[in-house]
C-alpha cells in the first residue's frame, strides 16, 4: 500500500491549489481526479481545433496587491502565465432591455462611482454609501487576504444582512439596484438569498480590475502541473475514491480508489461537491444533523452555453475589449428564480484565440439555466440523449443566436455555432450532481463545509466551501492549509514572496 502524507480529491483549481500548497510544503501528495484529466471548470476544450472556455473566463484580483496576484505570487506560478486586461472604461457593459439602455461600466472604484454618479445623478450618496460598505466588509474579512489570513475571521453585521435589504435602504432606483446586484452571475444566488458580506467579498476584485489569461485556465492547469512536478506531486485522473476503511478513533487508515489499489494518507481533503462527499463518508461516523445539513445545500445557478466563432475575415476593432450582459429587465430575483419563465439573463464573452497560425474571434454565450429545465431528460448521459433533449437545445441554440443578433447585427449569417452545453452537459463532464456553475448556493445564515469533517483526517475545500470563483476556490484551500500545517511554517510560506 502507497503511503502519504496527503492525499487530495478532485484536480479542479481548488484541489491543484490545495496539493501544492502541501506540495510546496514538504508533503508527500496524491491528487485524485475522477474525469480523465485536471482543471475541472477551469479547464479549456477544443471542437474543430478551436478553444473554449469551459468556466472560468474572467476574474479580479490580478492587479498588482489583488488577492489573485497574491495568490499566484506566493505558488510561484503568476510568472508562468499572463493577464490580459479587459478596457478600463467599460469592461461590463450591462444592456437592460425593458429601459432600453446600455450601461458601460469601468472598473477602478472611483471609475465605477463616477460613472454610476453620471448615470444616475440623483443617487450620489447611495453610490458613496454602498461602494463604502463593500470596502469596509473587505477591510474587516481576513480571511479573504494571504498577508492577513492568519487572524481570527469574525463575522461582519453585514454577514447577517442580504444584499436586498441593503439596496433596499439605499435606492428606490430598480436600474442602480439591478446594476449593483449584477455580478449575482458571477456566483449565482439572488440577492435575497446572499449576504450583503458575501457579495462584497465577491465583487470587490472585480471592481478594482477584469482580466482574462492568455490560453485561459489552461495557462493555470500548465502552470500548476509544471510546479506539481518540482513539488513531486503525483496526480491520478480517472481514478476516486470508493470506500474509507480501517477507521479507528474516527481516523481513516486506508482509502480504496475505484482501480481496487488501497492507499494510506494522513489526511485527505475534498475539493468537491459536499453532496459528493456525503456519498462518500460511512453513515455509521456521520450525525443526521450532519447529513441534514448537507443535503439542504441548494444548487446555485447553471448556465446553457453556446459556443461560437466568426467568420475568420471578419474585422472589428476593440472586439474584446468587453463583457456584456443583457438583462430582459431590473429584477435580478426573477433572473435567479428556478421557476420564472420569462426571458433568461444571457452573458456575452469575446476572445480572440491564437492556435499555431491561426486567429479565431469566439464568443461563448451564457444563459442562466437550471437543472429543473431538463429535468426530464436528468436520467441521461452524454452522448445517449433522447432526440427531443437535441430539440431542447437547438430551439435554445436559435434562441440565444436570435439575442445576439438584436445587439450585434453586424455578425448577422459571420457567426457560426461550434457548440452548446446544457445544465447536464456541466453535471456529466465536471461529476458534479447538479451542473451549477458555481457548486452549492451561498445563501445567508447557512454553515458551509470548510475545513475539519466528522472524520478526524478528512477535510473540505472547493468552491462550494467559501465562495465560488477561482479566487475564492483557491482561497478555501489556503483556508484549509493553515489547518493542516504548522502555523510557523505556513506564515513562512506565505510570507516568502509575498512583501509584508
Ligand atoms: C459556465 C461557468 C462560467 C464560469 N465563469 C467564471 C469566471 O469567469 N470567473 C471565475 O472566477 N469563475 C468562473 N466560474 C466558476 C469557477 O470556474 C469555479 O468556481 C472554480 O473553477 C471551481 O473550482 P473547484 O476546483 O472548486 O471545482 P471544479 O472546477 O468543479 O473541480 C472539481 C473537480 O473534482 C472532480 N471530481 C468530482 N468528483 C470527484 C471524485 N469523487 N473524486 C475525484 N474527483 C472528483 C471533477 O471532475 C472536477 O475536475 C464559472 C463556472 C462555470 C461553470
Amino acid at each position: 500500500m502507497k503511503k502519504y502524507d496527503d492525499i487530495v480529491v478532485g484536480g479542479g483549481i481548488s484541489g491543484l491549489t490545495m496539493a501544492l500548497i502541501l506540495g510546496m510544503n514538504g508533503r508527500k501528495v496524491l491528487l485524485l481526479e475522477k474525469g480523465p484529466s485536471v482543471g475541472g471548470s477551469v479547464a479549456r476544450f477544443y471542437k474543430n481545433g478551436i478553444p473554449f472556455d469551459t468556466g472560468f473566463h474572467f476574474t479580479g484580483g490580478l492587479q498588482n496587491g489583488g488577492i489573485l496576484h497574491d495568490i499566484l505570487t506566493v505558488l510561484e506560478v503568476l510568472d508562468l502565465i499572463k493577464p490580459i486586461f479587459l478596457s478600463q472604461d467599460r469592461a461590463n457593459c450591462f444592456y437592460i432591455e425593458s429601459e432600453g439602455m446600455q450601461y458601460e461600466v469601468p472598473y477602478g472604484i472611483d471609475n465605477i462611482k463616477n460613472k454610476f454618479k453620471a448615470y444616475f445623478p440623483e443617487e450620489t450618496s447611495a453610490i458613496d454609501r454602498y461602494f463604502g460598505m463593500v470596502q469596509k466588509v473587505c477591510d474587516d474579512t481576513p480571511s479573504m487576504n494571504l498577508r492577513t489570513i492568519f487572524s481570527e475571521h469574525i463575522m461582519a453585521d453585514e454577514d447577517f444582512i442580504t444584499l436586498e435589504e441593503v439596496l433596499n435602504k439605499l435606492t428606490q432606483n430598480p436600474a442602480l439596484k439591478a446594476l449593483l446586484s449584477a455580478l449575482a452571475m458571477c456566483y449565482g444566488v439572488k440577492p435575497e438569498e446572499i449576504s450583503f458580506a458575501n457579495h462584497s467579498r465577491m465583487c470587490l476584485e472585480l471592481y478594482h480590475s477584469v482580466a482574462r489569461i492568455e490560453n485561459g485556465g489552461n495557462a493555470l492547469v500548465m502552470a500548476y502541473r509544471k510546479k506539481f512536478k518540482d513539488y513531486d506531486i503525483e496526480i491520478r485522473c480517472n481514478t476516486h475514491i470508493t470506500e474509507l476503511a480501517d477507521i479507528n478513533n474516527k481516523k481513516v487508515g486506508r482509502f480504496v480508489l475505484n482501480s481496487g489499489e488501497e492507499v494510506s494518507g494522513d489526511n485527505c481533503i475534498f475539493t468537491i461537491h459536499p453532496r459528493e462527499v456525503l456519498k462518500i463518508m460511512p453513515r455509521e461516523y456521520i450525525s443526521r444533523a450532519f447529513v441534514d445539513r448537507v443535503s439542504d445545500f441548494e444548487s446555485s445557478v447553471g448556465f446553457f452555453s453556446v459556443y461560437t466563432v466568426l467568420d475568420p475575415d471578419f474585422e472589428e476593432p476593440d472586439f474584446e475589449s468587453s463583457i456584456l450582459s443583457l438583462f430582459p429587465h431590473c429584477d435580478v430575483n426573477l433572473l435567479l428564480d428556478p421557476s420564472y419563465k420569462g426571458a433568461p439573463a444571457l452573458v456575452l464573452i469575446k476572445s480572440v484565440e491564437h492556435v499555431r497560425d491561426k486567429t479565431y474571434k469566439t464568443i461563448d454565450a451564457f444563459e442562466v439555466s437550471f437543472l429543473s429545465h431538463v429535468k426530464e431528460w436528468e436520467d441521461s448521459t452524454t452522448g445517449k440523449r433522447p432526440p427531443a433533449y437535441q430539440e431542447y437545445k437547438k430551439s435554445r441554440v436559435d434562441d440565444i443566436i436570435s439575442r445576439i443578433i438584436k445587439v450585434f447585427p453586424q455578425y448577422k449569417d459571420k457567426l457560426h455555432v461550434v457548440d452548446s452545453a446544457s445544465v447536464l452537459t456541466f453535471r456529466d463532464y465536471l461529476n458534479s450532481p447538479d451542473g451549477s456553475a458555481y457548486g452549492i448556493k451561498q445563501k445567508m445564515n447557512q454553515i458551509n463545509l470548510l475545513g475539519k469533517l466528522p472524520l478526524r483526517n478528512l477535510y473540505a475545500a472547493g468552491q462550494s466551501a467559501l465562495l465560488p470563483g477561482i479566487i475564492g476556490a483557491m482561497m478555501s484551500s489556503f483556508i484549509v492549509g493553515r489547518t493542516i500545517l504548522d502555523e510557523q511554517k505556513y506564515r513562512e510560506f506565505i510570507f516568502r514572496n509575498l512583501s509584508t
